[in-house]
């Protein structure tokens, strides 16, 4: 039974289909009833409902911040703002969080907020008056704060929510040296980390990238190996989606149809995700763009010929009354949930490969992570061993040069010269981390020959009992 205040999918609440999930990987281990209840629930939901002035009259505002995890602190986990936001929805995102973290090996408890707002159509005097108001409550309860829970963005919020929530949150809490660690995803000026932005959009393209380079998986696909060509399709040009589409588009795929809120665009011979970009800035809106034609119903976007569909916006938007009309061979889950259970089961059946959120959307908490560090060593990644690699680069370069008797074309010797400044770091530790665990998944599904959902599920529950067991809290 539905209950009031629950995000509602084909069959069941979002948080439900969640527990579904977790239930079809924990067939295949062995894990007591009781601590699969455990590592289900949430442990802490926290409902705030607060007035705020806006244009001379007194608004209430609702709001959360769920902590689902605290078997490793602190919470991590993005605030939405979005006039869908309900408990339902912020207890799912939360769980997902704890298994994103387990998944990539980030020593954080899954957390979410929200608050129940449409931030376009807030002033900006007014969305900074709510946030600073959101993160007040969020100090008061002891729900946010360095060692115990740092928010970061998601859906319809960026770097200036963050940069509030810091700034309130470093008022409140004078003299904590610490304080630049209690949300991730600031402006770089104010603690945040070179490559954050693009995070979760680069660890979605570096996630599709390693399904596409196996020649097993796509001639399974009926594909050739490699992005190169591969007919895109991306619903959500925000944050995620936008990044995505941008690294794709480099890598040599073609963006077939980009969807928004107002319509969708389609060119079957591609289009320029910067230029899209360009013409939404001076119009407003992606429709019309030069070349492409227009969908205005954006939802059939979805439903159009396509290698990879990657659905970067928000929940559901993949369930029981469209599955059967998706033509796309890959489904890459940049959003959180886009696919229902029953649409899952579809799609599974016409031979659909899904890259799943959980695994695929987790860049941008893996960076999260880095930042986080940054912030608390107080230190720029690279300040200080940037310019010794480069003398020591030097001095062999000099070194070869005398053993091979030729100089080293200056090209070459660019190459080698430069040391790594923070954006190398950031980029290279997020390939790596999207790299491992996309192969630590792919060996449990191949092994137990599963889905790519169930073999991240299975992954990040062994990890979450690892945890428990290690602390002593089960035997
Ligand atoms: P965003 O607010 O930056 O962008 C969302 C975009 O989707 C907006 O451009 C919006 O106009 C568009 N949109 C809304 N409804 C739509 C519809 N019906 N059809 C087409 N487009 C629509 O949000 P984001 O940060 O890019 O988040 C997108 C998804 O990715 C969410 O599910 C979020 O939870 C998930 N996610 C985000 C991050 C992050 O770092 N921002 C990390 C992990 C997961």
């Amino acid at each position: 039974m539905l209950k009031k205040n629950q995000n509602i999918t084909d069959t069941c609440s979002f948080f439900n289909c969640i527990e579904k999930n977790l239930d079809k990987a924990a067939q295949f281990i062995s894990v007591d009833k009781k601590l699969l209840k455990q590592i289900k629930l949430c442990n802490s939901v926290y409902r705030i409902n607060f007035p705020v002035e806006i244009y001379g009259k007194i608004q209430v505002i609702e709001a959360y911040r769920v902590q689902h995890s605290h078997h490793k602190l602190p919470c991590k986990g993005g605030i939405r703002y979005s006039l869908k936001v309900n408990q339902d929805e912020i207890m799912t995102l939360a769980a997902l969080m704890t298994y994103k973290c387990a998944i990539m090996d980030i020593p954080f408890g899954g957390a979410k907020g929200g608050i129940k707002i449409d931030p376009q159509k807030i002033p900006v005097k007014y969305l900074e008056k709510i946030t600073r108001r959101y993160t007040s409550e969020l100090v008061k309860k002891n729900f946010i704060g360095p060692g115990i829970d740092v928010p970061a963005p998601d859906y319809g919020t960026g770097e200036k929510e963050m940069s509030w929530i810091f700034d309130t949150f470093s008022s409140l809490c004078p003299g904590n040296i610490d304080s630049m660690a209690c949300v991730t995803g600031k402006p770089i000026s104010q603690g945040g980390v070179r490559g954050r932005k693009e995070a979760t959009g680069l660890g979605v393209f570096y996630g599709i990238r390693e399904l596409c380079n196996l020649k097993e998986e796509m001639s399974f696909l009926g594909l050739d190996t490699g992005l190169m060509g591969k007919k895109i399709i991306i619903q959500g040009l925000g944050n995620v989606g936008y990044h995505a589409a941008k690294f794709l588009y480099k890598s040599g795929a073609i963006i077939v149809a980009l969807a928004e809120r107002e319509g969708a665009i389609y060119n079957k011979n591609g289009l320029n995700v910067s230029d899209v970009i360009l013409h939404l800035k001076e119009t407003g809106s992606i429709l019309n763009f030069p070349g492409s034609k227009n969908i205005q119903k954006t939802e059939k976007a979805l439903e159009l010929e396509c290698d990879i569909l990657i659905p970067a916006a928000l929940e559901n938007v993949i369930n029981k009354n469209n599955a059967n009309s998706i033509k796309s061979k890959i489904i890459g889950e940049a959003a959180n949930g886009p696919i229902t259970p029953e649409a899952e089961n579809i799609l599974e059946k016409k031979g659909i490969t899904i890259i799943p959120d959980i695994y695929l959307n987790a860049g941008g908490v893996t960076v999260s992570y880095f930042e986080w560090i940054k912030n608390l060593s107080h230190i720029r990644y690279g300040r200080i061993e940037k310019k010794f690699s480069e003398n020591i680069n030097a001095k062999f370069i000099k070194i070869i040069e005398t053993i091979c008797k030729r100089k080293i074309l200056k090209k070459e010797k660019d190459i080698f010269l430069k040391g790594a400044d923070e954006i190398d770091f950031i980029y290279s530790g997020l390939e790596d981390t999207m790299i491992n665990g996309f192969h630590t998944i792919r060996d449990i599904k191949n092994s137990l020959n599963i889905n790519i959902r169930t073999a991240s599920y299975i992954l990040a529950i062994n990890k979450i009992i690892d945890s428990y067991k290690k602390l002593g809290i089960f035997p």
